[in-house]
């Protein structure tokens, strides 16, 4: 693969210009280049600006609202809804979590529901914020179906996923964040591109047949959840927590309604945050920590999260696929 090294801020500006050009105003390619350089700089690659000719094409295509503005609205004491008036979902999590983590510090729990907006990024980005203010975050969401249910041939699930984050006050957050798919599909189109297989039985061709090539799944094949039916069993509570609790659609739904533009389909994102500082009392770092130490002093573990909390520690410029960047360079150029 032939690569081009972009500085951090060079990411940031590549991003933030193209989203200008088609249509975004400040607000949202502020918060949607801001999410793209993090993504880069942590090694996330396939959320960072191998997304930016999909948030185009939606902009271009008039699905997302570039200046979309989303709105507040506290549901209960404790359980607030940012309407992200179709918008990219960057922006509405910029102006719900701070409601989050106060609403949070002060009643233990709280949940964040976020309903039109199109998701096309990492989670860890959303429970890790929660975590830098001591909370634990948990966050979810459902997107056009691609995975099988257990037992099927055919795709209902989004590849749904789930990220949690667990604050620790003298250490990074351990977070994880994960496709229940097999793997996420920019990961498998990410493989596709650079000519590298999957492991077998990450999906299934157009025959059904299970396969180790990413190519045939993109093209018309089906993923699988990871662990058969117990990953199963935890897309579908995603379905049911992002979709029939936040009110938005559901993967099947958002398929039915989504222009196929190559952009993030509609839909809803649930996230939960909880202090354990008001649940667990004063000694709940030092005795998870404990915890963490035991894990770590087996041989071969790594907590999740480590990887990209090393990758940030490199503040220098990142190697970026070369054909992707010449690529967004001439949707810059265009008229
Ligand atoms: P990975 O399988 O690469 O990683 C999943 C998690 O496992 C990460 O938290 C990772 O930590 C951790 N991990 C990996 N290897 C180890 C190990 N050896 N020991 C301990 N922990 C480990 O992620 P996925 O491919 O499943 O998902 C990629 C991204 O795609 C996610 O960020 C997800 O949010 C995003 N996605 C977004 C969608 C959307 O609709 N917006 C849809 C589907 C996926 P680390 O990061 O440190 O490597």
């Amino acid at each position: 693969m032939n690569t081009t090294s972009l500085e951090l801020k060079e990411i940031y500006n590549l991003a933030y210009s193209v989203l200008k050009k088609y249509g975004c105003n400040d607000e949202n390619a502020e918060a949607v280049a801001t999410t793209v350089t993090h993504a880069e700089r942590d090694g996330s690659i396939s959320h960072g600006l191998f997304r930016i000719p999909g948030y185009v094409a939606s902009l271009k295509s008039k699905k997302v609202k570039g200046d979309s503005n989303p709105s507040k609205e506290f549901l209960t004491q404790n359980a607030i809804r940012i309407n992200g008036d179709y918008g990219f979902a960057p922006l509405a999590i910029k102006v719900g979590i701070p409601a989050l983590i106060e609403t949070t510090h002060q009643h233990g729990v709280g949940i964040l529901t976020i309903t039109n907006t199109h998701h096309f990024a990492a989670l860890w980005h959303e429970t890790e914020s929660l975590a830098e203010s001591n909370l634990i975050g948990l966050a979810c969401t459902a997107y056009k179906p691609s995975v099988a249910p257990a037992g099927a041939k055919k795709p209902l699930f989004g590849t749904n996923p789930i990220s949690f984050a667990w604050p620790r006050k003298n250490n990074n957050p351990v977070v994880y964040d994960m496709a229940t798919s097999t793997m996420a599909m920019g990961e498998v189109q990410v493989a596709a591109r650079d000519g590298h297989k999957v492991p077998y039985g990450t999906g299934l061709n157009k025959l059904g047949e299970k396969t180790d090539d990413p190519s045939q799944i993109a093209d018309g094949g089906v993923l699988l959840t990871f662990g058969d039916y117990k990953g199963s069993a935890i897309a579908m509570m995603i379905e049911l927590l992002s979709a029939g609790l936040v009110g938005d659609l559901f993967s099947f739904e958002a398929k039915d309604e989504d222009n196929n533009d190559g952009g993030p389909a509609r839909g809803g994102e649930f996230i939960m945050a909880i202090s354990p500082q008001l649940i667990a009392g004063d000694n709940w770092s030092e005795h998870a920590d404990k915890f963490f130490d035991q894990m770590k002093s087996l041989e071969g573990v790594r907590l999740p999260g480590e990887r990209r909390h090393n990758n940030r520690k490199d503040t220098g410029p990142r190697n970026i696929n070369l054909e992707l960047v010449n690529k967004i360079k001439l949707l810059l150029s265009d008229l």
